[in-house]
């Protein structure tokens, strides 16, 4: 039975790590992750003590029990800042302005000036045993179709190491990850069902990828506190996308009615999502004796002018992108395809050259699809092929009317089958009028046929060279 999340009180926020695409936030190595062997390896271990109110966390106590050693595998591109070797840097001024843009976008105010804080870490993620975080702004919101959700805080921070091996006495890290940008964009506890924690998520993941963040696996994390009426706050950690989520959440809301109904609170604690849907327990909710500020830097002041130029110059969002794209006159399937493939800016660049956004379309989309299975090579063999260069090179062609429209496909063709530009131009545009002559002279030969008939008969004799659709294009056309 699907739960009713209004009569069960569901309470639910959202928090999003996403990384930027800069270099790292406090040192000026490159945020790229290492699959080489690593230049070396050190040692490290932990030693728990209280934060600055004297109470030590819970959080902390959990983790901080036994006698652990960490490794840390360093390279050519990590330095003695993410080992905590040496003081961090400046505060990256790149990032700064993505984490800045982001927050205008989701409309939340930014503070003037604001304090670079230190949270204690003590799974050994971070070689210093804190993470560096600043609150940046607060008091934004987004809408959904069931109501507005508030953004509660956005924070611009370091992402932790990345564990490579766990045994029962030791972890292994890789600084690689350590210090690359992240903004942790939190809602507040608005969201009141499972279909709205969902559309959040995909709505505020939108409005990030506008902007300039690291793309792919690992590069985004999900995490979500959940309560029913009577019952305390669990966070789910490790949502790798959003379709698992609707699920995790009514198998979360189960189990915290299981509780309810024997009568007992469930335990405030920190919980992984499986790949299944279910999760199992991590760790206690950490509590607020562990956050101090970073004595090493400044307070960070962000001015007037940083925002406003940033305010100048915020991206489109996509629906506003679609619109724009409706009006250029493009389909609802290519308009689509376009963002599937990723061919937003090539085409935005294409544009440029020559406004014709079905050509475009039809030249950065279909035709490599098409040509890709007629020679059967890969679809990544032909794009390489057919790189920018060359779709810039046939559209000024096109523009220039030293070839029309109907032949780019053939002009494509000859050029991935290894003929020069110039050479395919004039072969391209050959090869399409002379099947236009000979479907002219099928036509003539036997007058008075249906469309359908002759298509039989331009297929049987041109098979090979032309596509069903092109046949029947040039049949109608030729018989206007
Ligand atoms: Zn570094």
């Amino acid at each position: 039975m699907k739960n009713d999340y209004k009569i069960l009180g569901f309470k639910a926020g959202l928090e999003i790590h996403q990384q930027l695409d800069t270099h790292k936030l406090f040192c000026e190595c490159p945020s790229v992750l290492r699959t080489d062997k690593p230049f070396n390896t050190i040692k490290r271990k932990i030693h728990v003590v209280a934060g600055e109110s004297g109470e030590i966390d819970e959080a902390v106590k959990f983790q901080g029990k036994g006698n652990k050693d960490y490794f840390y595998q360093t390279y050519d591109t990590t330095c003695l800042v993410e080992l905590d070797e040496e003081p961090p840097h400046k505060i990256n001024k790149e990032a700064l302005k993505i984490a800045t843009e982001i927050a205008l976008l989701l409309n939340c105010k930014i503070f003037p000036v604001t304090q670079i804080m230190r949270k204690t870490i003590v799974n050994g993620s971070n070689t210093s045993g804190f993470q560096r975080t600043v609150l940046i702004a607060y008091g934004g919101f987004i809408q959904t179709s069931e109501g507005k959700v508030g953004i509660d805080s956005i924070y611009l921070e370091e992402d932790s190491a990345r564990p490579i091996e766990k045994t029962e006495d030791s972890t292994t890290y890789r600084l690689d990850r350590l210090g690359i940008p992240l903004v942790e964009i939190s809602t507040k506890p608005d969201l009141k069902s499972a279909s709205q924690v969902k559309e959040t998520a995909l709505k505020i993941g939108e409005i990030l990828r506008s902007s300039k963040v690291r793309r792919g696996l690992g590069t985004i994390r999900q995490d979500l506190n959940i309560s029913i009426k009577g019952s305390n706050r669990v966070e789910i950690k490790g949502f790798q996308d959003s379709k698992i989520m609707e699920k995790c959440i009514d198998l979360e809301v189960e189990r915290q009615k299981m509780f309810l109904d024997k009568n007992q609170k469930n335990p405030s604690e920190v919980r992984n999502c499986l790949p299944d849907g279910t999760t199992e327990f991590l760790r206690p909710i950490p509590g607020s004796a562990r956050m101090y500020p970073e004595t090493d830097l400044e307070l960070l002041h962000i001015k007037k002018e940083f925002i406003d130029e940033i305010k100048r110059n915020l991206p489109k969002l996509k629906n506003e992108i679609e619109e724009e794209l409706r009006k250029q006159g493009l389909s609802e399937e290519m308009i689509k395809l376009i963002f599937k493939g990723d061919k937003l800016d090539e085409y935005k660049e294409l544009y440029e050259v020559n406004g014709n956004p079905k050509l475009i379309s039809k030249m950065l989309l279909l035709l490599p699809k098409e040509i890709a299975k007629k020679e059967n090579k890969s679809l990544e063999e032909i794009e390489e092929l057919l790189n920018k260069d060359v779709m810039i090179f046939i559209l000024n062609a096109v523009y220039n009317e030293k070839i029309h429209e109907k032949d780019v496909k053939h002009v494509l063709e000859k050029i991935c089958s290894g003929v020069l530009f110039k050479e395919a131009i004039k072969l391209g545009k050959k090869d399409f009028d002379e099947v236009e002559e000979k479907i002219l002279k099928i036509i003539n030969e036997k007058p008075n046929l249906s469309p359908n008939a002759y298509m039989g008969l331009v297929m049987k004799e041109l098979k090979g060279s032309i596509t069903g659709q092109e046949a029947m294009e040039i049949i109608s056309k030729l018989m206007k």
